[in-house]
C-alpha cells in the first residue's frame, strides 16, 4: 500500500486527473521559493518553464492553468483570425474545449475523420486550401499524441506529418496532454516526439500527479505571444511557484514511472480478454487506458455498478456498453485485481 494515500479509501479508475499530489509535492509546495510571476520574478515558475523547455528540446516554456488553456494560447499565438487549421474529428480541441478556438482564436477547424483518429501526411496535403480569394488560408496543423482513445502515434508518422506541413509552410501544434505516456509507450525521449512540432502543450495534472497546471513550449517569440494572451484572459498568476514546485517534482520524478501504469493497464486488459462476455483489444492498450465492451446477455452491468459502490471502486458510467478504465500513480496491482475480480463476479454464466 502506498503509505501516503492520506486515508483515501476509494480506488479511482475514472481518470488520471484524479491523482492528488504526492507527499514530496506537498513538501515542495511548502518550501517553494516564490515571487510574483506577472512581474516575471517567481524563481520556481522560471525553473519549471526552463526545465520543461529543455526536456522537450524547445527554446522556452510557459506555465498555464490547464491543458485547455495551453491549447487555446498555442493556437491563438500561431494563427490570425479567419485562418483554417487542420485537426482531428475526435481531438480534444474539437470535442472538449467549448470551441474556444472558434470563440476566442476565431479560426476555422478543418477536421479529418479516421476511425483510429490518426492523421496522415496525405490528409494534410489533400486538405490544404488553395490560394484562392474565396477560401480561408490554412496555416496550422494541430495534432494529438497520445490520442484520447489510448493510441500512440508512431514517430515515423509524426515526422512525415511535420515534413508535409513544412513543405507547405504550415505550423504544427501538438496537444501532448499525455506526451510523457506517448514517449514511454514509444520507448523514446519526449524530445524525439517534440522535434516534429513547433509547439507542445502537456499536462502536469494527469498521470504526472501534480494538482494543477500544464506547460506549453515553443520558440521564444511564440511563448511571448502566448504570455500576452494569457494575461488578457486572466491567466497571469502571482505566487504560482507554489504550484510550479509540484510541477517540478512531476517532471523530475513522475515522468520516469509511467511504465508501471501502462503495465497495470496491460494486465487488466489481458485478464479481461480471457473472459467470455467481455471484449477488449489488448493491442490497443498502449498507455494507461483500457477500453472494454461487455455483452449485455453475458454480463450483469447493474450488479457491476452496485458492486463497484460496495468495493469503493470508482469508474465512469459506460457508454454504449463500453467502459474506460484509467490507471495512475494511486492504482496498484492489487487494485487492478479487485477490479478484475469484481468484473468476473458479474459474468452471468460463470463456470
Ligand atoms: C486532458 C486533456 C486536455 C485538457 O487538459 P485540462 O487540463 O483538463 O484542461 C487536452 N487534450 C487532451 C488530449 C487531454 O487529454
Amino acid at each position: 500500500m502506498r503509505k501516503e494515500k492520506n486515508g483515501m479509501k476509494s480506488v479511482d479508475f475514472r481518470s488520471d486527473t484524479v491523482t492528488f499530489p504526492t507527499q514530496e509535492m506537498r513538501n515542495a509546495m511548502m518550501n517553494a521559493k516564490v515571487g510574483d510571476d506577472v512581474y516575471g520574478d517567481d524563481p520556481t515558475v522560471i525553473e519549471l518553464e526552463n526545465l520543461a523547455a529543455k526536456m522537450l528540446g524547445k527554446e522556452a516554456g510557459l506555465f498555464v492553468s490547464s491543458g485547455t488553456m495551453g491549447n487555446l494560447l498555442s493556437i491563438w499565438a500561431h494563427t490570425n483570425r479567419g485562418e483554417e487549421i487542420i485537426t482531428g474529428w475526435h481531438n480534444h480541441i474539437i470535442v472538449h474545449e467549448q470551441a474556444g478556438i472558434a470563440q476566442i482564436c476565431q479560426v476555422m477547424p478543418h477536421v479529418i475523420c479516421h476511425e483510429n483518429d490518426f492523421i496522415y501526411p496525405e490528409d494534410i496535403e489533400k486538405n490544404i486550401r488553395p490560394d484562392d480569394i474565396h477560401e480561408p488560408k490554412t496555416t496550422l496543423v494541430s495534432l494529438e499524441n497520445a490520442l484520447s482513445n489510448g493510441l500512440v502515434i508512431p514517430l515515423d508518422i509524426m515526422k512525415a506529418n511535420y515534413e508535409m506541413a513544412k513543405k507547405y509552410g504550415l505550423k504544427v501544434h501538438l496537444d501532448g496532454a499525455r506526451i510523457f505516456n506517448a514517449a514511454t509507450s514509444l520507448k523514446c525521449d519526449v524530445k524525439d516526439i517534440a522535434q516534429y512540432t513547433d509547439s507542445v502543450t502537456f499536462c502536469l495534472s494527469k498521470g504526472l500527479a501534480a494538482p494543477y497546471g500544464s506547460v506549453i513550449v515553443g520558440n521564444k517569440e511564440f511563448i511571448e505571444r502566448a504570455r500576452r494572451h494569457r494575461k488578457m484572459i486572466g491567466g497571469g498568476t502571482r505566487q504560482a511557484g507554489m504550484m510550479a514546485a509540484c510541477g517540478l517534482v512531476a517532471l523530475k520524478k513522475m515522468t520516469k514511472r509511467l511504465k508501471e501504469d501502462h503495465a497495470n493497464a496491460k494486465y487488466i486488459a489481458s485478464e479481461l480478454a480471457k473472459l467470455d462476455g467481455i471484449c477488449v483489444d489488448v493491442e490497443k492498450v498502449q498507455i494507461n487506458m483500457v477500453f472494454f465492451k461487455f455483452d449485455k446477455k453475458k454480463f450483469n452491468d447493474k450488479k457491476f455498478v452496485e458492486l463497484c459502490k460496495t468495493n469503493n471502486l470508482l469508474i465512469n458510467p459506460s457508454n454504449d456498453c463500453e467502459y474506460r478504465v484509467v490507471t495512475h500513480y494511486w492504482i496498484e496491482k492489487k487494485d487492478c485485481d479487485l477490479l478484475i475480480k469484481t468484473i468476473k463476479s458479474c459474468l452471468k454464466n460463470k463456470k
